[in-house]
């Protein structure tokens, strides 16, 4: 049966002049073909151009953040008393209607608007990198579960993996908030992304597990509340090969009595080379769902883990 990709794209924000919009300062745009072309069959990408959309236009004099008497404002490269803090930041307040059902956000590198970390601060003649764009904080505030990145970043196959891994999570977290909410639909959630969460930070992941075992019909929403926040917290955490081999040895437990001596030690020595980074994540990760083909465990079955997002991303080869 042929599939139908856009039927089942994720909505994800992304900076308009990324996607190849032409609304950068000069006219311009900064279009990246891995996000348009791989990402984009399968992220339905939602363009923001702050600046353009705020009233500044195209063309328009180029902006930079600046520390003032008044605090950091974004004002203008050339004439300083162009200031466009205001503006910028009522915009935003006005977005929410748009940002609401988003799973992820892509951001463009170094901008006053967009820039999502390590932006320059300029003080007199001097630039410190420690500014964050005003869209972009207004994103971190606002939305704390939203996973963010820049698009620089996504260059680095961990800190790709990390993202996507955090999109594919936040949609299942909405759609079962869009669900009715019980304590068992709570707890089976954690259960399926428990290994996932083991990779980011095993003692964050058993946290978690008793956060969602206490949940009852009368504290259903506050533990639901902390546990998104939790979850997306901890997801930031980007996994160690370390972590990575403990995970699999653990889903490894659950094969012990169904595999022969010969199938043990090639797995073992799988591990054992993904362990010293001589194979990628993918190749053990194959193995473990050969031999669950052969002999399922529902635990195993129902987890993430092993199949976190579609294969044809290729992340898993990557790291
Ligand atoms: S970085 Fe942001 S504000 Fe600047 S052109 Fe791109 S989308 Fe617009």
């Amino acid at each position: 049966m042929i599939m139908n990709k856009s039927l089942h794209k994720i909505p994800v924000g992304i900076s308009a002049c990324l996607l190849g919009h032409e609304v950068r300062y000069d006219g311009g745009h900064k279009s990246n073909d891995y996000i348009r072309k791989t990402l984009g069959e399968y992220f339905d990408f939602i363009p923001f151009c702050p600046e353009a959309e705020s009233g500044m236009g195209v063309p328009r004099p180029s902006v930079q953040l600046r520390r003032t008497d008044k605090g950091v404002r974004c004002v203008g490269v050339k004439d300083h008393d162009i200031d466009v803090t205001e503006q910028l930041n009522d915009w935003s307040g006005q977005q929410a209607h748009r940002l609401h059902g988003l799973s992820g956000y892509i951001l463009k590198k170094d901008s006053p608007s967009c820039g999502m970390e390590r932006v320059r601060i300029y003080h007199n003649d001097r630039a410190e990198r420690v500014g964050v764009g005003l869209f972009a904080h207004y994103l971190k505030d606002n939305f704390p579960l939203l996973p963010l990145e820049e698009e620089g970043r996504l260059g680095d196959p961990r800190l790709r993996e990390n993202f996507i891994q955090r999109v594919y999570v936040l949609q299942r977290w909405q759609r079962l908030m869009g669900d009715t909410l019980t304590p068992s639909r709570l707890t089976q959630f954690h259960s399926r992304h428990k290994l996932i969460l083991m990779s980011r930070d095993q003692n964050q992941a058993r946290e978690l597990g008793r956060l969602a075992a206490s949940a009852d019909k009368a504290t259903m929403i506050p533990v639901t509340e902390r546990y998104g926040l939790a979850l997306m917290q901890t997801l930031k955490k980007i996994a160690t090969r370390g972590n990575h081999v403990n995970v699999l040895q653990h889903i490894q437990g659950y094969l012990k009595k169904n595999l022969d001596a010969d199938d043990k030690a090639e797995l073992t020595e799988t591990l054992e080379r993904y362990r010293l980074g001589l194979i990628p994540l993918i190749v053990p990760i194959t193995l473990l769902k050969h031999h669950f083909r052969k002999q399922p465990d529902p635990f195993i079955e129902q987890s993430f883990y092993l199949s976190p997002y579609p294969e044809e991303l290729t992340v898993l080869n990557e790291i």
